[in-house]
C-alpha cells in the first residue's frame, strides 16, 4: 500500500519532470526576443505534449493516481466500518447497554488497527484519521498517546474510564507524533520543550475542536488530545438514575422561578452530566424563548439550546465577572460551572435571590456539607438560607454485569457499617461473576447515586445557624432525604452494585 503510493508520487515527478525539461531544452536554444518566438514556443510545447514519450508518462501516472486514489479510499471505508454507527455522546449515562456498545466499538477498532499497522509500513494519516474517528465514536473525552520503553500506549479517556486502545510498535512512534504536530500546526523538530494546538476534525455530526498538548519525556514525545465536539446530544433527566421517587420531587425545584441549586461530588462523578440534563429539562418545560447562559472552564460539550461563555483567567477573566456579565444580558436560568471563591459565591447568591434560577457545583463531601463549605468561603449564611432551593450530592459507582452477578455474602464489617447508621442488613446482595459480555470483569457499566437536599424551613434555620454539618444532615434525613448510603443500599439489593463499590465511593 505504502510502496504503491511512492510509486504513484515517482510517477507524477516524472511526468513533471519531463514537461520543465523539455521547456528548459527549448529556451536554451530559442532565447525570447519577440512575438513571433513566444508563438513558436506555444507550437512547440503542443508538440512535445503530443509527444509518445509525455503520454506514456502521463497516462502512467494517473493510473498510478486513480489506483493510489481507490486503495486509500477502500482502506478508509474497510478501516471506519464503526463509523457506520450513531456515535455515543460523551454525556452519555454509562448504563449496561451503553457500556456494552462501547466495548464492542472498541473491540472493531482495535481490530482494525492492529491489522491495519501488522500490514507493514502504515500511513499515519489513515491511522490518525481512524483513531480520532474512532474516539468520536465511542464518546471518548480524550486520546492518549504514551511513549514507553516497549512501545507506545494509545488510550481513550471514555465516560471518565481509561481505555487501552493498543501498544503501537516504538518504531512508528516519531511518524505518528509528526502527523499530530502537522495537524495541530505546531514546530515540527522541537521535541524538548511542551507545545499547544489545536485543530478542527469533521465528523458526521459536526466539527469537532481537537485541542492538543505535546510532553516531552524520558521516551519521547507524549501527546494527549481532547476533544470538544459540537451540538452533543443531552441526556434525559429520567435515564440518568434518579430513583422514581426522587425524580418528581427534583423536578419540582427546576420548576422554581428562582433561587439557587449545588451540585456535590469529586470531578468524574458525573456533575456535569446532572447539570446539562437538568439545563435540557429546563428548556423542553419552559420552552424555547427561555435564556439559558453557562459560564464554564473549559466550555466541554457545545449544547446549541444554551449560550456558553468561557472563562479564561489567565487573561483575568474570571468565573465572577463572567457571572457579573452574563447577569447584564438578563437570562433566566444560569449555570456557572464551579464555585472556587467568595466573589463568585457572593454574585451567585445574589442572582438567586434576583429571579434567576442559578445552577452550580461546589467541592463538599455531602449535600449538607456545601453550606458549611460556603460560608467558609465568606458567604452571609442569611442570604445563603434564603437564595439555597436545594442540594445534590452523587457519586459513580461500577454497575454488576446483569448477565453474569451471583448472590454473595458481604463481610462482617460491612454489615457492621450498616448496623451503625441504622440501615437493614437482610440483603439480597450480589458480587461480580465473569461472562465474555463484560470481558470477565463482572462489572459492565457504571451508574449513579444521589442525595438530594430540599431546603425546608427546618434546613434554612440550620444554615442559618451555622451548626455542624452532620447536624444538617441528620434533620434533612429525617424530614425524608436518602442518603447517599442508603441510596446504594437500594441499588445493592436491587443487584446493580456491590457493597464493596457503595462503600468505596461514599466513604
Ligand atoms: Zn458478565
Amino acid at each position: 500500500m505504502h510502496a504503491l503510493r511512492t510509486v504513484t508520487r515517482v510517477a507524477w515527478v516524472l511526468a513533471l519532470l519531463v514537461l520543465a525539461g523539455g521547456l528548459g531544452w527549448w529556451l536554451l536554444h530559442h532565447p525570447v526576443q519577440d512575438l513571433e518566438t513566444v508563438r513558436r514556443l506555444g507550437f512547440r510545447l503542443i508538440e512535445l505534449a503530443r509527444s509518445p514519450a509525455f503520454l506514456a508518462c502521463v497516462g502512467l501516472s494517473v493510473s498510478f493516481g486513480a489506483v493510489g486514489a481507490l486503495l486509500q479510499s477502500r482502506l478508509h471505508n474497510d478501516m471506519g466500518a464503526i463509523s457506520q454507527r450513531p456515535a455515543l455522546s460523551p454525556l452519555e449515562v454509562v448504563d449496561a447497554n451503553v457500556a456494552l456498545a462501547v466495548r464492542e466499538m472498541l473491540t472493531e477498532l482495535q481490530d482494525s488497527l492492529r491489522k491495519y499497522i501488522s500490514r507493514g509500513e502504515p500511513d499515519m494519516i489513515v491511522f490518525v484519521d481512524v483513531l480520532i474517528n474512532g474516539a468520536i465514536q465511542v464518546g471518548a473525552s480524550d486520546i492518549h498517546v504514551h511513549p514507553l520503553e516497549s512501545g507506545t500506549r494509545i488510550a481513550f479517556r471514555v465516560h471518565g474510564v481509561l481505555e487501552e486502545v493498543m501498544m503501537l510498535p516504538r518504531e512508528h512512534h516519531t511518524r505518528l507524533i509528526n502527523r499530530i504536530k502537522v495537524l495541530a500546526k505546531v514546530v515540527l523538530f522541537r521535541t524538548d520543550r511542551p507545545q499547544d494546538g489545536h485543530f478542527a476534525f469533521a465528523t458526521g455530526e459536526g466539527p469537532a475542536d481537537i485541542r492538543v498538548s505535546l510532553l516531552p519525556t524520558n521516551h519521547g514525545e507524549s501527546s494527549a488530545l481532547r476533544i470538544a465536539r459540537s451540538s452533543v446530544r443531552l441526556p434525559q433527566l429520567s435515564a440518568l438514575g434518579f430513583p422514581k421517587e426522587l425524580l418528581t420531587p427534583y423536578q419540582k425545584v427546576l420548576d422554581l422561578p428562582q433561587g439557587v441549586i449545588f451540585v456535590a461530588g469529586a470531578t468524574g462523578s458525573g456533575k456535569t452530566t446532572t447539570l446539562y440534563a437538568s439545563l435540557g429539562y429546563i428548556k423542553q418545560t419552559r420552552g424555547d424563548m427561555t435564556r439559558v447562559a453557562t459560564i464554564e472552564d473549559p466550555i466541554e460539550f457545545d449544547v446549541s439550546l444554551f449560550s456558553q461563555t468561557q472563562v479564561n483567567n489567565e487573561q483575568g477573566f474570571t468565573f465572577a465577572q463572567g457571572l457579573r456579565s452574563v447577569l447584564r444580558q438578563d437570562p433566566n436560568v444560569i449555570m456557572v460551572g464551579e464555585i472556587r471563591d467568595a466573589e463568585t459565591a457572593r454574585t451567585a447568591i445574589q442572582a438567586g435571590l434576583s429571579g434567576h434560577l442559578l445552577m452550580t457545583t461546589v467541592h463538599a463531601n455531602s449535600a449538607a456539607g456545601v453550606f458549611n463549605r460556603l460560608i467558609e468561603m465568606g458567604v452571609e449564611p442569611f442570604l445563603l438560607a434564603s437564595a439555597s432551593v436545594a442540594s445534590i450530592s452523587q457519586r459513580l459507582v461500577r454497575a454488576l454485569c446483569p448477565h453474569c452477578r451471583v448472590p454473595a455474602q458481604p463481610e462482617k464489617e460491612e454489615l457492621a457499617r450498616l448496623e451503625a447508621v441504622g440501615l437493614p442488613t437482610a440483603g439480597p446482595f450480589y458480587g461480580p461473576g465473569g461472562c465474555p459480555r463484560c470481558a470477565n470483569s463482572g462489572y459492565l457499566g457504571r451508574t449513579a447515586l444521589y442525595e438530594v437536599l430540599t431546603v425546608t424551613p427546618a434546613i434554612r434555620d440550620c444554615i442559618n445557624g451555622k451548626v455542624p454539618t452532620s447536624q444538617t444532615h441528620d434533620i434533612a434525613v429525617r424530614e425524608g432525604m436518602v442518603s447517599l448510603l442508603a441510596a446504594g443500599l437500594a441499588r445493592v439489593n436491587a443487584g446493580t452494585t456491590t457493597l464493596r463499590e457503595v462503600f468505596r465511593v461514599v466513604g
